[in-house]
């Protein structure tokens, strides 16, 4: 059974998108099942995905809409080798439709939980806001996969975020966890860098993910040829950590699916 897993952090251009398709195209590399879910207006995700987002037929807007039925949206192979369910302008529009919906919340939890059976991982990259559409993944989703740079105000973006996911623990998804903390455009010289790192280490424990994300230039490149970096340089340090990083979301996984059947085996 597969797990969803929302990338998301309600400020803007922390590495959200980048993270969710260069982690997705490591765990291809990986021998994983992928399907990347692009739930941003800006379509990031799917440009940077070799997928043009004016060019599309059907969307995830269609089908949060019933519009179209999801195998008329769903991209079944990118050249990264997940599976991607593209999105673009008109899901602010979707959004503000879907408001007016019954059970709008849970909307996004419909169309993807049958998709567990299809696929190992299956990520969502999410708007920088903590909008409908936000709140959709988070309530389809088993975990929050949290990127963030290592600034001043990061820490006071992620109270606010946990404050959101305490609230739909209580209302919406009892079993949402923190997948991890990935700390990206990483610059270990930083004195700021050290003391933010302090403070997550201190927050999240083992959460805080060992594998950090640097800044690297072939990462921010890969975009504009429509590659994950694996695949523009895959040689390149940014190419390296989403690799490490792949490897122990696996794990996390691997050990999580120990703990379960153990405890099947008790009760
Ligand atoms: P938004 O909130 O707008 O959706 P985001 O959180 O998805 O943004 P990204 O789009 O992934 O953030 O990244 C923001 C910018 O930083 C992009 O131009 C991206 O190419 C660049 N970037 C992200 N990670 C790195 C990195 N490790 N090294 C260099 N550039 C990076
Ligand atoms: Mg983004």
């Amino acid at each position: 059974m597969g797990k969803i897993v929302a990338v998301a952090n309600q400020k803007g251009g922390v590495g959200k998108t980048t993270s969710c398709i260069n982690l997705a195209a490591s765990l291809v590399q990986l021998k994983q099942r992928v399907l990347v879910v692009d739930l941003d207006p800006q379509g990031n995700a799917t440009m940077g995905s070799g997928v043009n987002k004016s060019a599309l037929n059907a969307t995830i807007n269609d089908v949060l809409l019933d519009a179209v039925k999801l195998d008329a949206a769903l991209l079944k192979k990118t050249e990264a080798g997940y599976a991607l369910l593209p999105a673009n302008s008109q899901l602010t529009m979707a959004e503000v439709q879907l408001l007016s919906k019954p059970a709008y919340e849970s909307k996004l939890k419909k169309i993807l939980t049958p998709l567990k059976l299809r696929y190992d991982f299956i990520l969502i990259d999410c708007p920088p806001s903590l909008n409908a559409l936000t709140l959709n993944a988070m309530v389809a989703a088993n975990s929050v996969l949290i990127p963030m740079q290592c600034e001043y105000y990061a820490l006071e973006g992620l109270s606010s975020l946990m404050v959101t996911m305490k609230q739909i623990q209580t209302k919406l998804n009892r079993s949402l966890t923190v997948e991890g903390v990935v700390r990206t455009m990483y610059d270990p010289r930083s004195l700021l860098v050290k003391e933010v790192t302090h403070q997550l280490q201190t927050h999240f424990g083992k959460l805080l993910y060992k594998t950090t994300i640097p800044r690297n230039i072939r990462i921010a490149e890969a975009p504009s040829f429509g590659l994950p970096v694996l695949l523009h340089d895959g040689r390149s340090a940014g190419s390296l950590a989403y690799l490490k990083l792949a490897k122990e979301v696996i794990k996390a996984q691997a050990l999580g699916q120990q703990r379960k059947r153990r405890a099947l085996a008790h009760a």
